[in-house]
C-alpha cells in the first residue's frame, strides 16, 4: 500500500463559520462538498479538536465559503493556525452579517457562501461529518476558487532551503528540527498530526 495515493485526491479550501450562543467562529476546511443536488445537500467534516466543531454540534448550522485564489496567506493564519477558544478570529477580519447566523468574509477572500442546516452527524473518530440541507447560497464574485494544490504552490510561503534536518509540516511549513518525530506529535501552528509532516 502506498499512502501517497491519498495526496492525489484534489480538494478545495473553504472558511467554515458558525454562530453559537451569540459568538461567531470559523475555521479552514478542505473537506466540504455537495452530496446531492435535489435535495440540495452538502457535507463538511471537522476535526473534533476545533472549537468550530463543538459550536456546530450546538448550533446545527454552518456556512462554508470557497476561498479565492486572491486570498492572502494571512487568511489562513487567522482562521487556520489559531483556535477560536483563545482568540476572536473575526476581530481583524472585515465581515458582513447576512442573517442571524450567517457572517461572511470580505469578498476579496471568498467568492460565494453556502449556509446549511445539519440533518445528521456521523461520528468518524477524530472528526465528525455534518450532513446538512442548504438553506441559502449566493455567488459574490467570479474569482476562481483556490484548490489545496494552489495554496501549497502559490499562497503558502515556500520553505527555506537552509534547513538540513528535521520534519516539515506540509500544511503550514512549520519545522520540527529533530531527527525523530514522535507518533503523537501535533503541529503547534496548524494542529495537524504526523501524517502531514515530511522529512527534510
Ligand atoms: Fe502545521
Amino acid at each position: 500500500m502506498d499512502l501517497k495515493a491519498m495526496f492525489n485526491i484534489q480538494y478545495g479550501l473553504f472558511v467554515c463559520s458558525t454562530q453559537d450562543q451569540g459568538m461567531d467562529n470559523a475555521c479552514i476546511v478542505n473537506t466540504f462538498s455537495q452530496v446531492t443536488a435535489n435535495p440540495n445537500r452538502v457535507m463538511v467534516i471537522i476535526n473534533k479538536q476545533n472549537h468550530t466543531h463543538d459550536m456546530i454540534m450546538n448550533s446545527q448550522v454552518f456556512t462554508c465559503m470557497p476561498i479565492t485564489v486572491n486570498a492572502d496567506f494571512s487568511l489562513f493564519e487567522r482562521f487556520g493556525f489559531q483556535s477560536g477558544k483563545s482568540v476572536n478570529k473575526f476581530t481583524k477580519t472585515k465581515a458582513t452579517r447576512i442573517s442571524n447566523q450567517t457572517l461572511i468574509l470580505n469578498t476579496d477572500e471568498i467568492n460565494s457562501y453556502i449556509t446549511a442546516n445539519v440533518i445528521q452527524s456521523v461520528d468518524c473518530e477524530t472528526h465528525t461529518m455534518f450532513i446538512a440541507d442548504v438553506e441559502d447560497c449566493q455567488v459574490l464574485n467570479h474569482v476562481e476558487s483556490c484548490t489545496y494544490n494552489y495554496y501549497q504552490s502559490k499562497i503558502k510561503p515556500q520553505p527555506q532551503a537552509t534547513l538540513s534536518k528535521g520534519w516539515r509540516c506540509t500544511i503550514c511549513g512549520y519545522v520540527y528540527d529533530k531527527e525523530v518525530l514522535p507518533d503523537d506529535y501535533i503541529c503547534p501552528i496548524c494542529k495537524h498530526g504526523i501524517e502531514v509532516f515530511e522529512k527534510i
